[in-house]
């Protein structure tokens, strides 16, 4: 059976010598596994869609098992994410977000459009990639059902506290009446909740006018990368710790 539907690659593996197994996020279909076969033989029509980060128009022969890639007619490359090393590695984490969250065969067409503006907005970006990268992390984790709680307290719902934490479990700001609900909450500012909100409800391209100090850009991704990891039951993403060793190392 032929089926169609918008999609855009996560992951590829090389599979025997010409051919691909490809992780695509898909409009109508979400998360599915996608054979391309021959993708790699040099005049394979194939080649171009087959990319990571490649967003297209894919048709699919649907087998009892599996997916195979009949035809993709490219919308959108991404190239210029390849064109730049803060943008590829950015990208990186971003899809391995996805990849990571999203549930095989549900669809969730929020999701695939935050996906695609992301990447939209990214392929242009020049500086900022962090303040960039929270912001998505907090639209994403919320569109995928767990919108940190930033104007009340969690648990009892008060907004006069004297003192703040944040807690991951409860998934939110908890007062110091309610500290003791959750042990491993995290001693947070009042201009680190004003940051989070700023980032979560302004549009992935209109970040400019947020400024945030060096130090608590890093203290935010830091906190929302736990935050994501906590809810989507998971240890670690392997492009963060590339980062970080790049970053460490002066790569950039
Ligand atoms: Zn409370």
């Amino acid at each position: 059976m032929l089926v169609k539907s918008e999609g855009i690659v996560l992951k590829e593996i090389r599979f025997k010598d010409t051919s691909k197994i490809l992780t695509i996020f898909s409009k109508d279909f979400g998360k599915i596994h996608a054979m391309a076969k021959g993708a790699y033989r040099p005049k394979s029509q194939l080649t171009g869609c087959t990319q990571v980060f490649g967003y297209s128009d894919f048709t699919f022969f649907k087998g009892r098992n599996f997916y195979h890639i009949n035809q993709g007619d490219i919308i959108n490359s991404f190239y210029d994410l390849r064109e730049n090393m803060e943008r590829l590695m950015y990208g990186s984490y971003i899809l391995e977000l996805v990849e990571y969250s999203i549930v095989e065969e549900e669809p969730n067409e929020k999701l695939f459009l935050l996906l695609i503006k992301g990447l939209n907005v990214l392929s242009k970006l020049e500086k900022n990639f962090l303040k960039f990268v929270i912001a998505f992390e907090l639209k994403y984790i919320s569109f995928l059902g767990y919108r940190p709680y930033l104007d009340k307290c969690v648990v009892c719902g008060r907004n006069n506290y004297n003192r703040v934490k944040f807690s991951y479990r409860q998934g939110g700001i908890i007062c110091e009446k309610c500290f003791e609900t959750d042990p491993y909450c995290k001693k947070i500012d009042r201009n680190v909740i004003m940051y989070l909100k700023q980032l979560l409800y302004s549009p992935l391209d209109q970040l400019e006018s947020i400024k945030i100090p060096k130090d608590v850009m890093s203290n935010l991704h830091e906190i929302m990368v736990k935050y994501i990891l906590i809810n989507i039951e998971k240890d670690n993403f392997n492009s963060l710790k590339l980062i970080e060793t790049i970053t460490k190392n002066g790569g950039i």
